[in-house]
């Protein structure tokens, strides 16, 4: 499903994010990806939702390799990537409902066939019954979850998670991972950057620790005594 080849990548200035940085994701697994701030998170997530390029290497999504992508053919690919944000990035003006319309008409559906992929999203994070609201009537676990809906409503086969449980309680983030668990069980592939060692203990899925941009470890639990 993704891959990485070798992938080093520097800012513009020179500094070094990344440095040859290799690993895969197959189709159906859940990973966390973790490390100290700064340690390169963020950055693997950018290059893989194509907001930024390697500077060398390769990320494969699906055997399409993004760095030879034409700018047009980007559009394509990112349809395959749904993208949950630590602070969500609802349109507060905007209904619940409408937000999670977003990508959708965004890509041209219309009328039925669009109402019922965005109730069959909010069916699957449990909030079919706020459609019409407002997001700030909502609280911050329902925000996420609806950050969530608006991700998966195309249908991407591969789920990309920012520290998404950042801003929530141990409760709440429990209840925003069991939904990650619960698309990862039809077969979405989900990958979640998070810092909390908390989390990712309880959960026991395979952790790619990074540290100063290179990938020290690559097994259940983070590398003892990185964090
Ligand atoms: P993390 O998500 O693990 O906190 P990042 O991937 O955001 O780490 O950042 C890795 C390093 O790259 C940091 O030192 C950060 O300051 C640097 N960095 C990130 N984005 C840029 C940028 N656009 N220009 C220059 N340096 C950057
Ligand atoms: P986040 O938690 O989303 O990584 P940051 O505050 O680390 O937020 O970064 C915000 C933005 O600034 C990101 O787009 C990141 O790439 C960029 N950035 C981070 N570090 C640097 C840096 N040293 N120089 C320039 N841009 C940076």
């Amino acid at each position: 499903m993704l891959q990485f080849d070798q992938v080093s990548k520097s800012y513009p200035g020179g500094f070094v994010a990344l440095e040859r940085i290799n690993f895969r994701i197959a189709k159906g697994e859940m990973v966390f990806l973790t490390g100290h701030s700064g340690a390169g998170k963020s950055t693997i997530l950018k290059l893989i939702s194509m907001i930024e390029r390697p500077s060398t290497g390769r990320v494969m999504i699906n055997n399409i390799d993004l760095s030879r992508l034409k700018r047009s053919q980007i559009p394509y690919v990112r349809r395959d990537v749904g993208i949950i944000y630590q602070n969500h990035r609802l349109l507060m003006n905007h209904t619940v409902f409408d937000n999670v319309a977003l990508p959708l008409v965004i890509e041209g559906f219309t009328g039925k066939e669009m109402v019922k992929r965005v109730h069959a999203a909010l069916d699957k994070v449990g909030l079919l019954d706020k459609q019409r609201c407002l997001p700030q009537t909502l609280s911050g676990g329902e925000q996420q979850r609806v950050g969530i809906a608006r991700a998966v409503v195309n249908k991407p086969p591969l789920l990309l998670a920012d520290e998404p449980t950042g801003n929530l309680d141990p409760e709440l983030s429990r209840d925003i991972m069991r939904v990650f668990e619960a698309f990862n069980q039809v077969g979405v592939s989900v990958l979640v950057a998070t810092h909390d060692l908390g989390l990712i203990a309880r959960m026991r899925y395979r952790t790619l620790t990074l540290k100063q941009g290179r990938m020290i470890n690559d097994g259940l639990m983070p590398a003892p005594g990185v964090l």
